[in-house]
């Protein structure tokens, strides 16, 4: 059994998980955001003696060799070795891999990936997150950076409109991140138009028509599907998952593949897109299954020693 964690800027859910991904009762606490030495008190009281490993989600940036986070709704992790100091209270291995990863894999092994060997999951939440799946197995590239399609720098070359030069919290400039997501979407409307409207208004105006909402989003699928067209034909899966509230609005999911069909390379062999179906647990099922390939890896490396 392994214990997972979805830890989030406000909580902690966390879940026993056997075999495949059946999550015993979950517990939610609070997420000591400022005191490192509360947030370790805090997952190492969840642990049961009979885990044999921690898997944790977490929403930031994970750093492999350190074993670190950088998290920017959890400042107390920052440059802290969160691996090797969990690993010394608990005795068990600790595994950490970030949110968008996590979701990548429940989705690729117990949801709407099932069956496919190249899967691409999006989540445009507050920026835009990504992860690809290659015969059930995440690709983590050599810094666990593969699959952070959002920060390269955005573009609108079907619209050809100049955009706003904004800064990322990776440091760049332009970054898709900062228009992709819901928060993109809000941003980019008070960019054009002026107006601090929520995502869902905006897209409320997008299907009644509003000059501005159209303006708004029609340059938001340009920007999204102009850096999603080059993810697609780098990977070439053969389905796209799609999680977050954003992709519940069925008409904004639907123009989003048709901006992708015209630019992508092989159009006749078009990804479909699939929204999510693990559900809330997403984040512990694929932290859970992250942690069994990587203990199972440990053992081989130990057995060819
Ligand atoms: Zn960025």
């Amino acid at each position: 059994m392994i214990c997972a964690f979805d830890i989030g800027g406000s909580k902690i859910a966390c879940g026993s998980v056997e075999g495949a991904g059946d999550v015993g009762a979950c517990v939610r606490i609070e997420t000591p955001t400022r005191d490192y030495q509360a947030f370790l008190s805090a997952v190492a009281d969840q642990v049961p003696n009979d885990a044999r490993a921690l898997g944790l989600s977490i929403a930031g940036l994970v750093d492999p060799n350190q074993g670190s986070v950088r998290a920017a709704n959890i400042p107390c992790l920052s440059g802290k070795p969160l691996r090797d100091d969990l690993t010394g209270l608990i005795g068990k291995p600790v595994f950490l891999t970030n949110d968008a990863k996590a979701f990548g894999l429940a989705e690729a092994h117990n949801g709407a990936g099932v069956g496919h060997s190249s899967v691409l999951a999006l989540i445009p939440r507050t920026g835009i997150g990504g992860a690809i799946v290659l015969d059930g197995r995440i690709l983590e590239g050599r810094t666990m950076v593969a699959g952070e399609w959002g920060h390269g720098p955005a573009g609108a070359m079907r619209t050809g409109k100049v955009l706003p030069r904004w800064t990322c919290g990776c440091g760049e400039i332009g970054c898709v991140d900062l228009f992709g997501g819901a928060r993109g979407l809000e941003r980019l409307h008070g960019f054009l138009a002026g107006e601090d409207k929520s995502s869902f208004d905006i897209l409320d105006g997008w299907c009644a028509g509003e000059s501005a909402a159209l303006d708004t989003v029609d340059l938001y699928l340009d920007i999204v599907c102009g850096a999603l067209a080059n993810l697609v034909n780098t990977v070439d899966p053969s389905i796209i998952v799609l999680g977050g509230g954003l992709v519940s609005d069925t008409s904004l999911v639907s123009a989003l593949h048709t901006e992708m069909w015209f630019r992508i390379l092989a159009p006749k062999h078009a990804p479909r897109f699939a929204k999510a179906s693990v559900g809330a647990n997403s984040a512990i099922i694929g932290a859970a299954i992250f942690s069994r390939e990587r203990l199972s890896l440990l053992k081989s490396e130990v057995n060819t020693a």
